[in-house]
Parts: structure tokens; sequence; C-alpha cells
């Protein structure tokens, strides 16, 4: 790679003045030589010791320097350590642009270096203005964004509820195609959310063809009904309409945080891993992402009140609370919604706004002196509040669906505040708690399974062509991890706390960690989707 840049610069006629052939290819010293690591190339083959080459942002070579003289301007000493590509969040809320979360602190602890936004129909259409921002003020990961349909359809009919008009259904294809022209790598819906659960398959289908003419398009999807959505679908069928989508559209799929949720879903995952094992033997192109933890976080809104109940956006909401034939027949829902989700006391805020943070719904009804389902009006009139839901996925699940080949890895993490003290742990500690807990400590994967999950097989699905693998020519994301110390140390309690391990990671080339602590250096690039066909 060396050689073609000095090539490139030789092809330059005003360079060619003064140049010395002598001093051509090979000669001088590549910026940064990583020696005597334990090699994870990302496609899941057993390791080898090694060394690897960095020079312009790139890796320029994979092998053993000493034997074929090269050196580097810095070498790193890594042995006794596994050198890895940079690790790629499949599914993520990280901050990248108000000024607090550009650096993605919490993310390249866990060797995070690419991070895939715009999920669970929430990616806004103005896809080139977003990216062009980023590459304005800097970010510290490599970011990809997908357009939402929630997003597409708020914007062209607000939070109704029911069907669009012609009129609507084609000015919401219009957003999809200016954001996939702008590119984004394909279409995400949130059909457990608002407006996205006003949505028909048929819409989304129709607006998943519209990105499927883009090539190597996507279709990501946050489903319907996870399990504990009352009066829902229920999981099966939800499950069975995201694959649906995906072969009657034509993108290739991806189902995000994959998981069943609820007690009643217990002991499911290899009826989940089968849904998508069968359609995947029938030809379908459809994958999936997950994350360790037994606990969601999402909105307390979402998860207690039903859908009819919020149908025109917060003031109906609590305009249908100040009714009290209507507020007696939600109480009767969020109580049914509160069961499935198993109850008030594992639902546990983590709010922006700290007032009620670090208790459990039913603790804070015990403070208001009001049952539980009463509470969540009292709560929701000054607007919605984000919660976690405890227990809500079983660790057997979790374990069974890691073992699948399709498998990716994710995050759902999203960066909180600085002045936010609880949060999900997710978003600083799901890559390290994933390889704990399946790798040293249940031994149930091999490291390089689980690091394929965090690498190659991500970029294989995104078609990433140059990032995801240490092979010569490739983007230098590098992750460096002492496996003795690569741990999560966050956790429900201490939410906020790094991870430990990491001690060098490169992003294109850069130290965005060094010495196992953080540079502060955005050397991310906003990727955009390959357009070169499949
Ligand atoms: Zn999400």
């Amino acid at each position: 790679m060396r050689l073609r840049k000095l090539l490139v610069l030789f092809s330059l006629p005003s360079l060619l003045i003064g140049c010395n052939p002598e001093q051509a290819p090979g000669a001088g010293p590549i910026d940064l030589l990583i020696v005597d690591g334990l090699l994870f190339d990302g496609s899941g083959s057993p390791p080898s010791a090694g060394d690897i080459g960095i020079d312009d942002g790139a890796i320029v070579f994979v092998g053993d320097a000493d034997a074929v003289n090269l050196r580097g301007e810095e070498r790193i000493d890594a042995a006794g350590m596994w050198v890895t590509p940079g690790f790629i969040d499949a599914h993520s809320h990280a901050e990248l642009d108000p000024d607090y979360g550009r650096d993605a602190i919490p993310y390249l602890h866990q060797g995070i270096t690419s991070v895939v936004l715009g999920l669970d129909g929430g990616g806004s259409s103005e896809v080139a203005a977003r990216l062009g921002l980023w590459r304005e003020n800097g970010i510290g990961v490599n970011g990809m964004l997908f357009v939402g349909h929630g997003s597409v359809r708020r914007q062209v009919m607000g939070e109704a509820n029911g069907a669009p008009t012609p009129a609507e259904q084609a000015a919401m294809e219009a957003l999809v195609r200016k954001g996939m022209g702008e590119g984004a790598f394909g279409l995400s819906t949130g059909l457990f959310y608002v407006p996205g659960t006003y949505a028909d398959t048929e819409e989304v289908i129709a607006l998943a063809r519209v990105a499927a003419e883009y090539p190597n398009a996507i279709y990501d999807t946050h489903d319907r009904d996870l399990g504990a959505v009352y009066q829902g679908v229920g999981y099966d069928a939800s499950v069975l309409e995201g694959i649906r989508i995906v072969e009657e559209s034509g993108l290739r799929g991806i189902f995000s945080h994959y998981n069943p949720q609820g007690a009643h879903n217990y002991g499911r995952g290899e009826d989940a891993a089968a849904f998508i094992n069968e359609a995947r033997e029938r030809g379908v192109d459809i994958w999936a992402a997950q994350h360790p933890y037994t606990a969601n976080q999402s909105n307390l809104r979402s998860y207690t009140v039903p859908d009819w109940a919020v149908d025109g956006g917060q003031d109906a909401m609590v305009a249908r609370f100040d009714d009290p034939a209507l507020a007696a027949r939600i109480l009767g829902d969020t109580e049914a919604m509160l069961q499935l989700r198993g109850g008030a006391d594992k639902i546990f805020f983590v709010d922006p706004a700290p007032s009620l943070n670090g208790r459990t719904l039913a603790q804070v009804a015990r403070e208001l002196e009001m049952p539980p389902a009463a509470a969540v009006q009292a709560i929701l009139r000054s607007g919605n509040k984000g919660v976690m839901n405890l227990e809500l996925y079983d660790d057997a699940n979790t374990r069974f669906l890691a073992q699948q080949d399709w498998m990716m890895t994710c995050t759902d993490g999203r960066t909180p505040r600085p002045d936010q003290p609880m949060t999900h742990p997710r978003t600083f500690g799901a890559f390290p708690m994933k390889m704990r807990q399946f790798v040293f400590e249940q031994e149930l994967l091999s490291p390089e399974f689980m690091i394929r999950s965090f690498t190659g097989l991500a970029a294989d699905f995104y078609r990433l062509p140059d990032r995801g693998y240490l092979r010569e020519g490739y983007r230098a994301d590098v992750v460096v991890l002492d496996p003795d110390s690569y741990r999560d140390l966050a956790s429900f309690e201490q939410p906020r706390r790094l991870a430990q391990g990491v001690e060098h990671l490169l992003v294109n080339g850069q130290f965005a960690v060094r010495d196992g602590a953080a540079t502060g250096v955005l050397a991310g690039e906003a990727l955009t989707r390959p357009d070169d066909g499949d």
C-alpha cells in the first residue's frame, strides 16, 4: 500500500522534479508497527501470532515484520495482547451530534470503532446534512445512518393513527428515496413505537421496496411486538412480519436486539433462532444483533400506556387522563401492561432528568401514595421518562442466540448527558460483557467466534469494503486488548463505569485510546452505503 501511495505521488508531474527514485518504495519506515500480538483477523479463523503495519490510516502489512525488514516510526509491543479489527456496534444510539457525545468515549473503551445509527425507525431523512455535520465537527467513531420509517411518517402524518392517503404514502416514499440517495444504509422501523406502530405491513413493504431500489440496501427492524406488548400481535407473528417485509421487498434484513421479551417467553431461544434459520434456508437474507443484558431500556409511555391513548401525542394523552371514563380505561390497560413486564418493581427510572432516577415505579408509586398505574399518569403529565425494564430477557435465550452464526453484537446504548448519572450499563459494557460471559466465564464460544460477531460478520452484512478484518489495504480500525483484563465494569448501580482492557485503539489509523486512556481525537469517518451493487 505504501508502494501504491508513492506511485500515486510520483505520477503527479509537479512532484517528479527533484524526486530521487533511489529513495523509492519500501525504504522508509511506515507510521506504526504493532508487533508480537495474537492476531484475530475477524473471519472466525483461529488466531496466529504476528505483526501488523499501519501507514496513512490503512493496514499495510500483516505478517512477520522482521522477516521483511519492515520498520515503523512507532513500534508497539503487543506481546500477550489480542489484536483485532475494530468492533462494529450494529445497533447504537451513540450521540455524535451534540457536544457531549461526539468523542464516543464509552464505546471506544469497549473497542468499538463504528456505530450504526438512525434505528428503531428514528433516523431522519436528512442524511447528507447529518453526515456533513459529522465531517465538519469530527466524530470519535465511524458512523453509519439509516433513514427511519417512524421519522418519515411523523414528518408526513404527525402522530396520527391510521393508514396514509396515497399522497401521504408518496410523500413518505420520497423522503425514503432522499435518505437512501444521500447515503443511508437502509430503512429502519420501530413498529413497536409511536408512530411506527400505526403502520400496517403493506405500508412498510411499499417503503422498503423504495429502499430496495438502491444497491446493498438493508431493512433494520425493531419488531412490532418483541413479546411483551399488551394486546399485541405476539412475538411469533411479529418476527414473521419482519421476515415477510424482507422477503417481499427484496431488501436484506436485520432484527435489532433480537431476543424474545417477557417471562412467558423464557426458554424460547431455539424457537427464535428457528424463525431466522428457516427463512435463511429458503433464501431470505436475514440476520440479527444482540446485547447480553437481561434488562431493556426504553420509555415509560411505551411500556405502560396503550397506543390508542397516545394517539395525537402528549397533549391528547393528558386530555384523556383528565377524562374520568377514559382515565379509568387507561388504568386497566396500564395494569395489564405492567403485569406483562414483570410488575412495577421491574420498571426502573433512568431518565436524563434525575428526580425519579435510581428508583423503581413501585417505589415512586409508594412515595406518591398511589397505585402504580395511577402513578404512571401522574408522572407522564410532565412528559415521557426514560426507564429500564429489569429481567425482561432470559439469559438462556440470549446464550442460545449468541451461538448462531448470523448473530452480530450491539450495545443499543444511548450516550448519557454529562450530568446524567443513571443510564443502561450496556452503553458502557455490552461488548466486554458478552465476551466475559460467553467466552471467559462460560467458555460457550471461542474467542475467534466472538470477535467475528463483533467485526467481520457485521462488515460482511453492511458490505463495508475495507473494514471488519485485519487485512492489507483495509482501514486501520484496530483494537489491542489485554484478554486478562478486558471486562465490563458498568452495573445497574454504577452504569457509567468505562470498560477496561482496551490498551490501544486505532480509528482510521489514529490513536483513539492509547495506554488505556482515551486521547480525545475525533478520527471517525462518516460512512455511506457502498454503491457498487452486489
Ligand atoms: Zn434501539
